[in-house]
């Protein structure tokens, strides 16, 4: 081996340890597959799903929704503990099942929220500063109901702060903390959505996630979307085609 070939073994050395996860957690989990969002095409990766054809996320159009009166979501939230974890994702704020939401005479247990920046959902093309997805399931048949958020740059948002305050120092350990939040002050009045079945925006992608993406965005500030940023600044997963499945819009 000559001294060039040294130097590429070294470099694609580097450029192996740079791409995965940190040493420490390898050393800790090394059955554990790391993924990131720098090299998205998970289904490369192991993650077979994620090459499915009904992925999330995706871009609403618009002027191909189908348009009709659904049943309205409802809320049954009420004031919570945080329990924040940083994954290594994104800031994930965990529910003991204390809140839900009833849709079409079901109700689904409200597991976790988290946020990409910037959004993962498009609107006819053009992507929202961040996205909260609020994940709730059917302790029954253990179906996913996601309802995402549109944020937008505008005023502090006074949830997300309380939850930003409490960000982990480190990262993929859970923290208890003593402040409550309550997310019903957050939610607007207007509770149309779009809807479509999907899947989870990280491996392993699992299908048939019903997705509501909010049609009213809530606010939050640019000192807080910095905020965020300045742990994740790319955790959006990029848009999936729609293929053959028909997005619908709440009108009423
Ligand atoms: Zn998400």
């Amino acid at each position: 081996m000559n001294q060039f070939s040294i130097f590429k073994v070294i470099v694609i050395v580097l450029a192996v340890s740079i791409g995965s996860c940190s040493k420490n957690e390898d050393v800790v989990t090394p059955e554990v597959i790391h993924w990131n969002y720098e090299h998205p095409e998970w289904q490369t990766q192991g993650f077979s799903e994620c090459a499915g054809t009904i992925q999330s996320p995706v871009d609403i159009q618009t002027t191909n929704t189908i348009k009709v009166d659904l049943p309205n979501l409802v809320f049954n939230y009420s004031a919570f503990p945080i329990k924040i974890i940083d994954n290594g994702h994104t800031l994930q704020v965990n529910n003991n099942g204390t809140n839900s939401v009833t849709y079409n005479g079901k109700t689904y247990a409200f597991k976790q929220f988290h946020f990409h920046y910037h959004s993962e959902h498009l609107l006819d093309g053009v992507a929202s500063d961040m996205e909260l997805h609020l994940v709730h399931q059917d302790p029954a048949s253990g179906a996913l109901l996601v309802v995402g958020y549109f944020l937008k740059k505008g005023a502090a948002n006074p949830v997300f702060e309380s939850v930003f305050s409490n960000w982990p120092k480190q990262k993929e350990t859970e923290v208890t903390t003593t402040t409550s939040i309550n997310l019903t002050t957050l939610l607007p009045v207007d509770k149309r959505y779009y809807t479509y079945i999907g899947s989870l925006t990280t491996p392993p992608c699992s299908q048939g996630v019903t997705f509501f993406i909010m049609k009213t965005p809530l606010e939050v500030s640019g000192a807080q979307i910095d905020q965020f940023k300045a742990h994740y600044d790319h955790n959006a997963r990029p848009v999936q085609s729609l293929n053959s499945r028909l997005m619908y819009e709440d009108i009423l």
